[in-house]
């Protein structure tokens, strides 16, 4: 589920870049799957519904269930006041494949980069080399707001901690991807032939800036606590193998920033995908590229532009436990007016 209109509109720009990457590529990026989205009642799930016709629209196909029915369907086990979004589809996205090409295909300077500021103009330093060009952009995901704070501009980002786990064991929840909004974890299909006996779960995000900490907390008590949840809706055996974790980031509203960074002459920032990367990004890299060529961006990206932190007063911090997806629970901050919620 995506929470708002204009989030689908860039999903749908999204879509259309993988489908024509798939074609260049000539290779297969996206493989679908049925998407569960459970709620924990019917209040939370009446908080969503408008959200259906805008993703029906952009032709996927949603039907609702209770309980009794989504056990019908699914076989997993639901409480009695619970409902579930069905979707079909939900894409898994091979970014491995895609950024494996695109480095194949472009300059890359490989190193880890600083930011400079110089008489309002931006340089990125690379080893010993100052780099420069007509845009600096910066996209460093969850290290963004650390780069820009050691340059001397503020971002409006705050930096978390994600982590997910392989799971294997031969379970129903292997073949959906799931949001759990009642006990707050996710799934996804391995997307490969691993499909009947693992698959990846996730979240339980952390406050923190410090990859190490992520790393820390990655651990039994996590896995115990991830696999405690998902049996509340199917029992059997689970063990967690692999764990992935990294740093992500969310601006002060929970939706992405674009735009130029006000202050420096070149100087653009893309960022704050939170958990909706695969979703959100491609779509806005476009758009941001159009921008800094001087050109309209092809859909309206106005929910995103950085400028609307221009005399910002909210808070300059973010729940991490809050997703901009959890449409039905109040959003601190009062989160984006593009939000469906806050229409
Ligand atoms: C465990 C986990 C599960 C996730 N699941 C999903 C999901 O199911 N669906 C989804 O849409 N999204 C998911 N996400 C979120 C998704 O990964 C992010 O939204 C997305 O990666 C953000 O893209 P980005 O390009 O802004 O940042 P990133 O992908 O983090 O890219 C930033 C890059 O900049 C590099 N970098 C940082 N600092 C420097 C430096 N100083 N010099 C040079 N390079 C630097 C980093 O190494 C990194 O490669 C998940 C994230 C995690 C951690």
């Amino acid at each position: 589920m995506l929470p708002s209109a204009s989030d689908v509109r860039v999903t749908k720009e999204t879509m259309r870049i993988y489908r024509s990457l798939e074609e260049e590529l000539k290779t297969t990026l996206l493989k679908n799957y049925v998407a569960l989205h459970i709620y924990p009642n019917h209040d939370s799930l009446k908080l969503i519904e408008p959200v259906i016709p805008d993703i029906e629209d952009a032709g996927v196909k949603v039907k609702v269930f209770d309980s009794k029915e989504a056990h019908e369907v699914t076989g997993l086990i639901y409480d009695e006041q619970e409902h579930v979004i069905y979707g079909e589809y939900e894409y898994l996205v091979s970014i491995r494949k895609i950024v494996g090409a695109l480095h194949r295909k472009l300059n890359i300077i490989y190193g880890n980069a600083s930011l400079r500021i110089n008489n309002g103009n931006a340089y990125a330093i690379v080893g010993n080399e100052e780099l420069t060009g007509d845009a600096v952009v910066l996209a460093a995901g969850g290290w963004n707001s650390k780069i820009a704070r050691e340059a001397g501009i503020e971002v409006p980002l705050v930096t978390y901690g994600t982590r997910a786990l392989a799971i294997i064991g031969s379970t129903r929840l292997n073949k959906y991807s799931i949001s759990d909004y009642k006990y707050d974890y996710y799934t996804r299909p391995m997307g490969n032939l691993l499909d009947p006996i693992a698959f990846i779960a996730g979240d339980g995000n952390v406050k923190t800036s410090d990859l190490r900490q992520v790393r820390r907390l990655t651990n039994k008590s996590y896995s115990n606590w991830l696999i405690g949840l998902m049996k509340k809706r199917d029992p059997s055996m689970m063990i967690s193998a692999i764990a992935g974790y990294s740093l992500v980031e969310m601006a002060y509203d929970y939706e992405p920033v674009i735009g130029k960074v006000p202050g420096v002459n070149n100087l653009y920032l893309i960022g704050g995908f939170d958990g909706y990367g695969a979703k959100l990004g491609p779509g806005l890299a476009f758009e941001l590229a159009r921008i800094i060529m001087g050109l309209n961006p092809s859909i309206d990206v106005s929910c995103y532009d950085i400028n609307r932190f221009d005399g910002y007063e909210g808070q300059h911090d973010i729940d991490p436990h809050w997703e901009p997806v959890m449409l039905y629970l109040p959003a601190p901050n009062g989160a984006s007016p593009c939000f469906y919620k806050n229409k």
